[in-house]
């Protein structure tokens, strides 16, 4: 229960921020998250509390205006402060952790009449590593010198520039003009070169680095240890969640988290909890990270047995690698496709027995490398910068060998009976039109366990929230994907909307021709109708291929191209910015984006009055992941495409429509260039749920109007005549 002073200290938070804030109103949807949000985290858990039936999880759909970023933060702020837990806020885009960042959590310090400390967490490698850069650095002036001297001609152009690159990031840092953190170069560096003056755990001496005190790394890390709210994203959070109490996040047992974007989420899940390594890219990397154990045990005088017993177990391994591709070029079976699935069930014979062999030795070379680990780590003291840069270059070869294991114990993992299954597949992966390597690819097909286990059963609390946790009008699909439908009694809300959707929007589906499915003919509809359609400032047009997208930018008349802007011929952000700039010339800007300008994307105003949905977004069905996770569903006797791919659909068509009304102010329209959404029974099942706008299907000319599955999902629909 919420405690009357904790009530007390909320009603005051939402005064302060009614008098701090110019028009900030709050309505009743937002005060109902807020009573929400902290009656579900006054059941917050102790830390040795068992797993119990997610009262201490509330799952939060809240659109666009409906104030969810402080619906969430004022409360749980309140809450974790009293309750004496962690705040941790996640999201899934950089944007929006800006935005928290940046915006809201200073306001919130400014405003509120309660104390806190906010800190930003970023992964280690958003760092620069001292001892690397002092390395690179002085190795650079150094070059700087030679090349001064030196026949310029015998340097290539990148070469001086690089050097140049590399001794100034190292005068800034010396010159605390620079904090060593990426986001805060003055100019972007390459990846390339950043990568050699940033490091990762496995690089890392931690406290016996000499160069601890000034390392940028520590600090933040410091900073965020002692910040009662941390705001990360996603994979970090997954990461932490999956190191055990060695990441920068502090353990979940004592944190209340809140998921912004959560819809992301599960999808974010399989990707992390995924594996795959390159077979002839590991035998190239056996040979050098045999090189970097007998040159740290040389360097530092070590056992060497180290190397011996390193030779050995690369060996062992590099000839299981051999003979796994043999047989996979003698075997062949990828039918022309990229890839070959393994369905579920035993593997191979002679994939299984040269995966038991390529796992054990990578294990045992993995013991090698943790007992060097901790050799180096003695001599830290006595041999300063050398061990560490040696833990670095060892760092390299420890991520890679992990990461075999990982893919190895997941392509052999023995699942207990119902468990959802593993997919596991190799991809061709060709040079020049010769096969070149095969990749090794394992994935759960769902995150959902390992959410439930690592993330929701250990969460002191959590708030899930985002604008689209629904699809198809039910919860059900985030639920089986997320792992929160394990539990009996999470606090479920939907947040009304503070739109007037009918007076607002319009969603129009016009009587096309062509299905999507005759690819050549609905390519050449949009290309006819399209100049038609952008008739309002702004225009978002959303493709699901970039193959249509560029095949119906080409129909475009002139000068209809020249104020369209192509997703894929220059940065998003650029996109952006040209065509903000272009509507407030007031000129006439349309966009062409897939999936990423679907989310994510703010156009409020004359910026987006007009969302133009090319084809619905149905998942690529023959993707090794995807075929898995169909063939899991059938097994079970269910329908994937009822059960995946429509509620997928779904969810995509809100999040495309979702970028039209961005505040009550908006007006604007969005068509939908793909008839099946009136002319398939599972049409209604797409429409159930969206915004509740008038809904036009037009009538071609001498066609019926088939039976509109938008009225059979509860929308109210008008018909009109057709070109
Ligand atoms: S080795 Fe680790 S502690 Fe030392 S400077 Fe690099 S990142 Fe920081």
């Amino acid at each position: 229960m919420v405690r009357d002073d904790e009530k007390q200290l909320i009603r005051e938070c939402i005064d302060a921020l009614r008098q701090g804030i110019p028009g900030f109103k709050s309505r009743r949807p937002q005060m109902e998250m807020i009573a929400a949000v902290a009656n579900t985290l006054s059941r917050c858990r102790a830390e040795d509390e068992q797993a119990g039936n997610g009262d201490h999880l509330a799952i939060v759909e809240a659109g666009t205006g409906t104030g969810k970023s402080f619906g969430a933060l004022v409360p749980a702020l309140v809450m974790a402060k009293s309750r004496q837990k962690r705040l941790v806020v996640s999201s899934s885009t950089v944007a929006l952790q800006h935005q928290y960042a940046d915006k809201d959590a200073p306001t919130l310090q400014r405003l509120l009449p309660l104390q806190f400390s906010c800190a930003v967490a970023k992964g280690r490698r958003r760092y620069a590593c001292t001892v690397k850069l002092q390395a690179e650095g002085k190795l650079a002036g150094q070059r700087g010198l030679d090349l001064a001297t030196a026949d310029t001609a015998a340097c290539t152009d990148e070469t001086p520039r690089r050097i140049a690159v590399l001794r100034d990031l190292l005068v800034s840092f010396d010159a605390g003009r620079w904090n060593g953190d990426r986001d805060d170069l003055p100019i972007p560096v390459a990846d390339e070169l950043w990568d050699r003056v940033t490091t990762d755990r496995q690089g890392c001496s931690g406290s016996k680095c000499p160069e601890f005190s000034r390392c940028p790394f520590q600090a933040a890390r410091q900073r965020v240890k002692e910040a009662d709210l941390v705001i990360a994203n996603h994979d970090l959070v997954l990461s932490a969640i999956d190191m055990d109490g060695a990441s920068v996040l502090p353990a979940a047992q004592e944190t209340i988290y809140v998921f912004d974007e959560a819809h992301s989420l599960a999808a974010k899940a399989v990707e992390h909890f995924s594996a795959r390594h390159g077979i002839r890219g590991a035998i190239e990397w056996l040979d050098g990270a045999c090189n970097a154990v007998r040159d740290a045990v040389l360097g530092l005088r070590l056992d060497e047995k180290l190397i011996r017993d390193s030779r050995v177990s690369s060996e062992r391994m590099e000839s299981a690698l051999r003979e796994l591709h043999r047989c996979i070029h003698a075997t062949n079976g990828f039918e022309e496709k990229r890839a070959r699935r393994f369905k579920s069930g035993p593997l191979p014979a002679w994939c299984q027995g040269a995966g038991e062999q390529i796992l054990d030795a990578g294990e045992g070379l993995q013991k090698t490398f943790a007992l060097l680990r901790e050799h180096v780590l003695e001599r830290a003291a006595s041999a300063g910068t050398l061990a560490t840069q040696i833990l670095s270059v060892l760092g390299f070869y420890v991520v890679r060998l992990d990461n075999l294991i990982d893919t190895w114990e997941l392509m052999l993992a023995e699942l207990p009976d119902g468990a959802a299954p593993i997919a596991r597949w190799i991809e061709r992966h060709d040079e020049g039109g010769r096969p070149g390597d095969y990749l090794v690819c394992a994935s759960p097909i769902s995150g959902s366990d390992k959410l439930r286990k690592l993330l929701w059963n250990r969460a002191s609390g959590a708030v899930v929230m985002s604008a689209t946790l629904t699809s198809c009008g039910t919860f059900d699909l985030f639920l089986r994907q997320s792992g929160l439908g394990y539990f009996e009694t999470p606090t479920f809300l939907q947040v009304e909307s503070p739109f007037d959707f009918r007076s607002q929007a319009r969603l129009i589906v016009p009587a096309m021709r062509a299905e999507p499915t005759a690819a050549e003919q609905h390519t050449q509809e949009v290309g006819d109708r399209l100049p038609a359609l952008v008739d309002t400032p702004g225009t978002l047009v959303l493709f699901t291929s970039a193959r249509q997208m560029r095949d119906v930018y080409a129909l475009l008349p002139e000068d209809l191209r020249r104020i369209t802007l192509m997703q894929g011929s220059m940065p998003k952000g650029e996109m952006l910015a040209r065509h903000r700039a272009a509507i407030d010339r007031l000129d006439r800007s349309v966009l062409f984006g897939l999936s990423t300008f679907a989310e994510g994307v703010d156009l409020p105003g004359d910026y987006c009055t007009h969302v133009v949905i090319v084809k619905l977004a149905f998942s690529v069905p023959d993707s090794p992941l995807e075929e898995a996770r169909r063939e899991w569903v059938e097994s079970r006797g269910g329908s994937p495409f009822i059960e995946i791919t429509v509620p997928e659909a779904a969810v995509r068509l809100k999040q495309g429509i979702g970028r039209l009304l961005r505040t009550v102010h908006d007006r604007g329209r969005v068509t939908i260039l793909d008839r099946r959404i009136v002319t398939k029974r599972w049409g209604g099942l797409l429409m159930r749920g969206m915004p509740d706008f008038e809904v036009v299907i037009e009538r071609g000319r001498g066609r019926s109007v088939a039976t509109p599955s938008a009225a059979a999902a509860g929308l109210k629909v008008r018909t009109a005549g057709g070109p």
